[in-house]
């Protein structure tokens, strides 16, 4: 953790200097929270949802942007459950499913998704915050609360 503290913050160093923009791809999302301006989510070789820092964070509208905010450690969690886990595994891109890449790991896929949904900006209002779900606005926002949390839903029935 220190060592990564400390190349963050030569980044934000080089970044003030030199005025270069920086891509960083990473899976982690404590990285991403502490550095960047947007963020772009890919899933299966494609954007799957992109926007600023705040809009990835606090209005998530992919379900798995959804199952990788769902999977951060978090302080305020219960440290003797397991960690949330998106079930199954990513594709390989030389057989992606029929239609959304996700489908067959999302809790939520319904018939529409057999069709490819293109990235769009879906929330009125806001052109850049775009993303690559059939869903509706209203139903990714209710959706994508587990528990008091943003989350993908376990496709598996719960048993406390
Ligand atoms: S398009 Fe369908 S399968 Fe893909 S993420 Fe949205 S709800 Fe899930």
């Amino acid at each position: 953790m220190t060592i990564q503290a400390q190349i963050l913050d030569e980044l934000r160093t080089l970044r003030e200097e030199t005025r270069a923009g920086i891509i960083l791809v990473t899976h982690d999302l404590a990285v991403v929270a502490d550095i960047a301006d947007r963020v772009v989510v890919m899933y299966s070789g494609r954007v799957v949802e992109q926007g600023t820092l705040d809009e990835l964070f606090y209005d998530p509208q992919h379900p798995y942007t959804w199952g990788l905010l769902g999977s951060i450690t978090r302080i305020d969690r219960d440290s003797s459950q397991r960690l949330p886990a998106i079930a199954g595994l990513p594709p390989s891109l030389l057989h992606t499913p029929q239609g959304c890449h996700f489908r067959p790991r999302c809790p939520h896929a319904f018939a529409q998704c057999t069709e490819d949904p293109a990235l769009l900006a879906r929330i009125p209002g806001n052109a850049e915050h775009v993303d690559r779900c059939w869903l509706e606005l209203e139903q990714k926002r209710k959706l994508r609360v587990v528990g008091d949390q943003i989350g993908l839903a376990s496709p598996e029935p719960v048993i406390a």
